[in-house]
This record gives C-alpha cells, sequence and structure tokens, in this order.
C-alpha cells in the first residue's frame, strides 16, 4: 500500500475552509513553524509558501481525532459507555467569594476566580483568557494575562470566536517551564489536545504544565453577524452592551443591567457559525476541568472536574477563600439538564474528515 501524501494547508482549505468548518481557534496559524499563515476574518489564509510540513492539518480540531487515543494519553484510560459527560472525577457547583469578581463574571464567577488564584499563588505563571478588542467592540481576542487586572478584564462569555491558540503558543514562548492555564471552548481544547497527543507533529509548543479549562458550549456566533448585524437590526450600539446571555432558550443583551434585548434562540440561529453544526461536545469532554452555566442555581457556575489537575485548582482556590464550592453528590441525577444537551449535541452529523 502507498503512503498518504503528506497534508499541506491546501488540503485544509478544502476539508475545512472552504467547507465552512473552521471553528477560528487559531491552532494552524499559532503552530505554524514557518509562520505563512494569518488570521482574517474567522478563518486563516496563506501569506507565504506551504512547506507541507502537516503541522497546521494535524493541529486542527476540525481533521479527524482518534478519541480513545487521546483520552488514554491524557486521562490515562478510555470513557466508559455510561460516562456521558465524559471522563469525570466528581462535578460541582461553585462561585467566587470576590465582589468585584462576582459583578464581571458570567455566571459564579468560577472560572476567574480559580485563574486568579492559580496567577497570584504560584510565582511567574501566568492564564490565556479572552478579552475584547480596544477597537473592535465584543471582538475577542486571547491575552496571555499575569495579574488580577488582566484576568478580571478577560471576565464575562463573548459568543463569537477567539484565536485562543495564538495566546496558548505565545504564553509557551514566554512562560517556558511555569504552569500556564488556558480557557476555551470545547474546540479550543480539542485542537490543544490534538497538538498534545498528535504523533505527526511536535507538541512542544504546547505548555508542558497545563491546566485547560473548558467551557460549556452549545455554538457560537459570526462576529460580523451577530454584532455588526443583530444588534444594529434591534437598535443596540455594540459599545453599550455591558453583557450577553443565553438563559432557558432566550439570547439577552444588557447594558449596565438594563435589559436591551430579549429574544427566543431561533431568533439568533442565522448568525449561528456553520461549525458550530457538527460540533458533538456540549461539555468540552477533553479539557481538564470543564465550566457551564446550565443545572447550576443563579449565580453559581456547574463545574466539572475530569482529573486530579482539576482538583487541586478547585480546592486550592477553595483553601484560599476565593471560592465557594457545593460538591454534588450524585451528578447523575443532579446534572440532567446538562446530560440532555450533551446528548443532543452529540447527535448532530460529524463531519470529520480522514
Ligand atoms: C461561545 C460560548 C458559548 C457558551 N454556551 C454555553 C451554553 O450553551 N451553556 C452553558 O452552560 N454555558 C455556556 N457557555 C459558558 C458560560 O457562558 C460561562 O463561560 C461559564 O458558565 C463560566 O462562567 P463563569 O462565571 O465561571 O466564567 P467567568 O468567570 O466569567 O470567566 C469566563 C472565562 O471565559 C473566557 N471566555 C469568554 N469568552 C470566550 C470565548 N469566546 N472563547 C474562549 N474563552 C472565552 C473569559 O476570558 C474568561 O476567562 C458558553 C461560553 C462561550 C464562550
Amino acid at each position: 500500500m502507498s503512503k498518504p501524501r503528506p497534508k499541506s494547508f491546501g488540503n485544509l482549505i478544502v476539508e475545512v475552509i472552504r467547507t465552512g468548518r473552521c471553528t477560528f481557534c487559531g491552532a494552524c496559524v499559532a503552530a505554524c513553524p514557518e509562520d505563512v499563515l494569518e488570521l482574517q476574518t474567522e478563518a486563516p489564509t496563506i501569506k507565504g509558501k506551504c512547506t507541507v510540513c502537516q503541522t497546521c492539518y494535524f493541529s486542527c480540531p476540525q481533521t479527524s481525532l482518534d478519541l480513545e487515543t487521546v483520552e488514554r494519553k491524557v486521562f490515562g484510560r478510555k470513557r466508559k459507555e455510561e460516562e456521558k459527560l465524559g471522563i469525570m472525577l466528581e462535578a460541582c457547583f461553585a462561585r467566587t467569594l470576590d465582589p468585584e469578581i462576582s459583578t464581571v463574571g458570567q455566571d459564579g464567577g468560577a472560572v476567574t476566580a480559580i485563574l486568579e488564584n492559580i496567577i497570584q499563588e504560584k510565582s511567574a505563571s501566568c492564564a490565556v483568557v479572552s478579552t475584547c478588542d480596544r477597537d473592535l467592540p465584543w471582538k475577542p481576542f486571547p491575552n496571555v494575562a499575569t495579574d488580577r487586572e488582566s484576568i478580571v478584564l478577560g471576565a464575562g462569555t463573548k459568543y463569537t470566536p477567539s484565536p485562543t491558540l495564538i495566546g496558548l503558543v505565545k504564553a509557551a514562548q514566554d512562560f517556558k517551564g511555569k504552569q500556564v492555564a488556558v480557557v476555551g471552548t470545547p474546540c479550543q481544547v480539542k485542537a490543544i489536545r490534538k497538538i498534545q497527543t498528535s504523533s505527526e507533529i511536535s507538541s512542544e509548543i504546547i505548555p508542558e504544565d497545563l491546566l485547560t479549562v473548558g467551557l460549556f458550549c452549545m455554538e457560537s456566533y459570526s462576529y460580523e453577524s451577530l454584532i455588526g448585524e443583530f444588534l444594529p437590526s434591534k437598535a443596540v450600539d455594540p459599545t453599550e452592551v455591558t453583557k450577553f446571555a443565553i438563559k432557558k432558550g432566550r439570547f439577552l443583551v444588557y447594558s449596565n443591567g438594563e435589559e436591551r434585548i430579549n429574544v427566543p434562540l431561533k431568533e439568533v440561529k442565522t448568525h449561528v457559525r456553520k461549525a458550530c453544526h457538527s460540533c458533538r461536545d456540549f461539555t468540552a469532554e477533553l479539557a481538564d476541568l470543564s465550566v457551564g452555566s446550565v443545572d447550576a442555581p443563579p449565580g453559581w457556575s456547574t463545574l466539572v472536574l475530569r482529573n486530579q489537575k482539576a482538583l487541586d485548582a478547585v480546592q486550592d482556590a477553595e483553601k484560599s477563600g476565593r471560592l465557594e464550592v457545593r460538591k454534588i453528590p450524585n451528578p447523575k441525577e443532579t446534572l440532567r439538564v446538562t446530560q440532555r444537551l450533551s446528548e443532543r449535541k452529540n447527535q448532530q452529523p460529524e463531519k470529520n474528515s480522514s
């Protein structure tokens, strides 16, 4: 049997970009050793000559992934049939005990509290968060945060994609040997795991001591479409928006606590990115720690702890007085909506190429 032809950026163009399946995670651009790729409006493009090193192709979350191999490498075992939310050691509800984080956090502010604890307690560590661009309102971009101020600035959900891998690879270069934490959507976490576990490419561009915090995610929206079209169609200026939220099937937009838009989710369906239609991962099943709002009481976040790293991060934040934690004794009973949404998303047609 002849050897398969090496994969080039051209393969990504044909299989992922032109088919509308690019998640805009930034992995290909960040990983390219020749630095010939760059980001454009929600997709990468090539500005130089591709050397067919395959790095972009095998770091892309939308090319094939051998889930069992990844789980064995990351968690030491494959998931059991009954583990519908992926591998899980335990689950809890948590919220920040910091009044400032409580104001800016999306739900319980748990993610920000845990990240702040890491950078305050572990010297020279950093966290990759997504912060809004100064010039483009609500356009998220990764920021390698090293102090409380920049962690807090990253709090809150941006419902459009952030090229998180760009920040993560920068963190690996600037913080060699130090602990790095990264927050990302399920597709971004998948890209990280692909690079860490691929036998085709080098994993050196990812920090060795890494905590991945995955966000639950049903879908994300196109920036141009949501911010550029939907908001103006409701006579809302994006610069006035202070929070977006999705609650109980409704899409909500606030300006300083005042509700400006409250519409059924189906009204924003046309703004969902095409790539999300074939994603089957709701709870970021490959993250160390996954966080969302579903099933949590108001003002709290739901946490799925998948390994010892996650247990340590949550326990440390609790011990330092930054995080309040309520254990969930029976996650199967308590996290019913999370499981239902997970199952629903898992039934979407997956269009991975091999
Ligand atoms: C696109 C998207 C869709 C989501 N959909 C759901 C859902 O359907 N159901 C659900 O329960 N939860 C969903 N979430 C997660 C939820 O909105 C909260 O992020 C989560 O509950 C954590 O809340 P928190 O208060 O602990 O986070 P916070 O303390 O506010 O911290 C949030 C962290 O997420 C980072 N972040 C924000 N936006 C992005 C982004 N676009 N890409 C990468 N990182 C980002 C921030 O930088 C920050 O570090 C979604 C998140 C995103 C980004």
